[in-house]
């Protein structure tokens, strides 16, 4: 099952639609498909800075 400290989103890019594992600590950033490449913001608080801080893993 899901580690507690991740939650799931789904890489928004129409191509991939891949679930992505992302920590609980991305929320509010971008995080990378692995997948695809493509980047999408973690809904959640919004935290300072819009850089890249995390790369999602690719779960399903
Ligand atoms: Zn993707």
């Amino acid at each position: 099952m899901t580690a507690p400290n991740r939650f799931r989103v789904r890489c928004p890019n129409l191509c991939c639609r891949r679930l992505l594992a992302v920590p609980k600590a991305a929320r509010g950033h971008l995080v990378r498909c692995r997948h695809c490449e493509n980047t999408l913001r973690v809904p959640g608080i919004r935290l300072s800075g819009t850089e890249i801080s995390q790369v999602a893993r690719v779960v399903a």
